[in-house]
């Protein structure tokens, strides 16, 4: 029987084998291993199958040499190679001799070698894994004694109180419930030490005021004197909380307060509830006995069709937010009501509808202001459209033109005054800089709300025409700016012209009346100094010299008198076209001059050809032949015995060209564009009025005519006159 086999039968053996806490393996005589309990299995990360070649190789050593030593006992150290940790093991060997001391067998003791290091290092890591989560815990740790003084912190501990010094070392615990008094705290603390434990939740308020909730709880007795407390801040869930609280109940207060009435319907379209809107609206329908629980289809809250009321149920659930109107009769006052209703699903993450609301709105008040801006529309548009003026609508904002009352504007289609650059180019170059000012102070709105400013704008044919635009704010932006204007728009080409005749009529009214009586005055005078002259004269031939002055004055006034008749008489009476015979004319203008002095030393040649007849007024072109000659004669060259005056005329289908030529004593060219004013004289010696060729402009003008003049200082004067034919039938 082998030793082994004894030791297998004996079961207590065995147990203590097993038990021992070190690694024990037997081998046999022909080393095979015969017994290894589990701790050298472990160890020697071997089973019942074998030992690691190592070994074997060292009991085979054994074995081999049992003769020579007897007996071998050995000790050595032995790391293993495949465990992860490379734990160092201390194996002893002992052979098992027979009576004989032969070799029976061996007997193997494995241990684990501690190292010191080793362990101080895994001691290290696990001390570092704790105290990481120590210090990083959301939780605030205080570790403190029996009378409450804290020992040790944590960060998030500091954190939580925000306590001005770096640790709460050395502080109560006592601090941390500022809302106990001494007593109490004490109490308190005397309890947590007997029940070894204490939970609290609880509020305080820092000194920056903000309130801070804090969950406490305490464990006694971790160390022998040494307690715990881990507390949490839950202020920011507290508040988030309140927060939510409130939305919920402002929420409430919206749909209690609306002014729209509501109604809330589950998705099997039960009403859960309404508002007090709701209740009076449904007085309105008379169903004020509808009770939450009732279907949407049966509640007849809208006067709709079902299978509208369905259609448009399944088109909300579908996630859509409707919104109709309709409108019905309120029977008690006959009025007619309209209401905006709009359905509003409330669906969840996943698009599934949860519950609807149904809200109602009375636009019955918006529908009528509508109804009147639409009929003050049509009254606008009637109105405008039928205005004698221009009226169309500015966006100074968009730079466009909304509303034109005409297709057609100043001979422009209007399709081409939309954009403002158009307009630009058709402003009168003078006033475009005036129009650019009044217009940028009106869109700042300095010019209130309504301004006109007159200026000139080119019609289609380039002719400058007077407008007068008159226009008012439309709409107003945010900031205070004029975005539209209405603008009234007419043509005042005409009365800018009476009003520059009536301006010039008035001048000259002004400076006529000044000369006039200087002129009317200045003969008398003379002729009163001769008469007094002549009445002291004994000498009779004096007294005829004296005479013929007087007479000269007297003729001279004469010759005013008739230049103011003429003048008044062109302004005042109406043209009436006659067949023009001019030699008749000039004979009749001739004759009328025979009074003057040097009329005996002119001849006139006359020079007519008529390829048309020729209508104008007789008397106006008397006065124009009359005055051109009386010049030709008062300013004939006195060197020269014979003046001559030329007249050529010729008469045109269209009209006539007159020219009369003299030889006489000519005009400075400085003169020619003046000699046509009013009381001009162009020389010295000159005794006219000064009225003569102001008058014949007048005539030729008024006659629709024209008239210039051509002169050589010294060698004499041409004037060219041409005056329309008057008859629309002429041949
Ligand atoms: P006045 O009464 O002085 O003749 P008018 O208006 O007829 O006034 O003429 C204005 C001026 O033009 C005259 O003062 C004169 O100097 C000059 N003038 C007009 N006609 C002639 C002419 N045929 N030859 C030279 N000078 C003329």
């Amino acid at each position: 029987m082998s030793l082994s086999q004894t030791y297998h039968d004996s079961k207590w053996m065995i147990d203590l084998l097993e038990n021992l806490g070190h690694g024990i393996v037997i081998l046999n005589e022909a080393l095979d291993v015969t017994f290894i309990n589990n701790k050298a299995s472990l160890l020697l990360e071997s089973d019942n199958n074998g030992l690691s070649p190592d070994l074997k190789s060292i009991c085979r050593y054994i074995k081999e040499n049992q003769h020579t030593y007897k007996v071998i006992s050995s000790s050595f150290r032995y790391t293993t190679f495949s465990t992860k940790d490379k734990i160092e093991l201390l194996i002893k060997t002992q052979p098992l001799l027979g009576d004989l001391r032969e070799f029976k067998g061996c007997f193997i003791l494995v241990k684990e070698v501690f190292n010191f290091d080793t362990l101080s290092k895994q001691l290290d890591l696990t001390e570092k894994k704790y105290s990481f989560l120590f210090e990083n815990t959301t939780d605030g740790v205080l570790l403190f004694n029996d009378e409450a003084v804290i020992i040790g912190s944590n960060l998030s501990a500091e954190k939580i109180y925000s306590f001005d010094s770096p640790s709460l070392t050395n502080k109560t615990v006592a601090d941390l419930f500022p809302h106990h008094s001494e007593e109490v705290f004490k109490g308190i603390v005397e309890e947590f030490l007997k029940n070894g434990r204490l939970s609290s939740f609880y509020k305080f308020v820092k000194s920056n005021g903000q309130p801070v909730y804090i969950d406490f709880s305490a464990q006694a007795h971790i160390l022998p004197g040494v307690h715990m407390a881990i507390f949490k801040d839950l202020t920011n869930t507290i508040l988030l909380n309140k927060a939510f609280k409130q939305t919920e109940s402002n929420l409430q207060t919206l749909f209690q307060n609306s002014s729209h009435a509501i109604f809330l319907f589950d998705q099997n379209d039960q009403m859960i509830s309404m508002n007090e809107k709701a209740t009076s609206y449904l007085k309105l329908r008379s169903i004020e006995d509808l009770k939450p629980q009732s279907s949407f289809f049966q509640s007849n809250i809208l006067p709709i069709s079902l299978t509208k009321a369905s259609e448009k149920l399944a088109l909300m659930k579908e996630g859509e937010v409707v919104l109709e109107q309709y409108t019905f009769i309120n029977e008690i006052n006959n009025q007619q009501l309209w209401f905006e209703y709009s359905l509003i699903p409330f669906l969840n993450a996943k698009k599934k509808i949860l519950n609807y609301c149904l809200t109602i709105q009375d636009i019955t008040d918006k529908k009528n202001v509508e109804k009147e801006l639409i009929e003050s529309e049509a009254k606008f548009r009637n109105l405008t459209e039928y205005s004698p003026n221009i009226i169309y609508i500015v966006d100074f904002k968009n730079r466009q033109f909304p509303y034109f009352n005409r297709e057609e504007i100043l001979g422009y289609d209007i399709s081409k005054l939309t954009t403002f650059e158009f307009w630009d180019s058709i402003f009168h170059p003078e006033d475009e800089n005036r129009i650019r000012e009044h217009f940028t102070l009106f869109i700042r709105h300095k010019k209130g709300n309504s301004s006109g400013i007159d200026f000139r704008i080119k019609d289609s044919k380039g002719v400058y025409q007077w407008v007068h635009n008159r226009h008012s704010v439309l709409e107003m932006t945010p900031e205070g700016f004029v975005s539209k204007a209405i603008v009234n728009l007419s043509i005042i080409t005409e009365q800018k012209k009476q009003e520059e005749d009536i301006k010039r009529t008035n001048f000259e009214l002004d400076s006529f009346v000044y000369r006039a009586s200087h002129d009317l005055r200045a003969p008398l005078k003379s002729v009163l100094g001769l008469v007094s002259l002549a009445f002291k004269e004994k000498e009779d031939t004096e007294r005829a010299r004296y005479l013929g002055m007087v007479e000269k004055s007297i003729l001279r006034l004469d010759n005013f008198i008739e230049d103011l008749t003429n003048f008044s008489r062109n302004n005042r009476l109406s043209i009436t076209p006659r067949e023009i015979n001019f030699e008749d004319i000039v004979s009749h203008s001739w004759e009328n001059l025979k009074y003057m002095d040097t009329h005996s030393n002119v001849e006139v040649e006359l020079d007519v050809k008529y390829r048309y007849s020729f209508y104008s007024d007789e008397n106006r072109l008397i006065i124009i032949f009359q005055n051109l000659l009386s010049n030709a004669i008062k300013y004939r060259n006195s060197n020269l015995t014979t003046s001559v005056i030329h007249i050529r005329i010729r008469s045109m289908k269209e009209g006539v060209l007159i020219e009369i030529q003299d030889n006489g004593i000519g005009i400075k060219q400085e003169y020619l564009d003046k000699i046509f004013d009013m009381f001009f004289r162009a020389s010295h010696d000159s005794n006219g009025s000064g009225l003569g060729l102001y008058i014949t402009r007048q005539v030729v003008e008024k006659l629709g005519g024209t008239i210039d003049v051509e002169s050589n200082y010294g060698e004499g004067t041409k004037f060219e006159i041409y005056l329309p034919n008057l008859m629309s039938n002429r041949t």
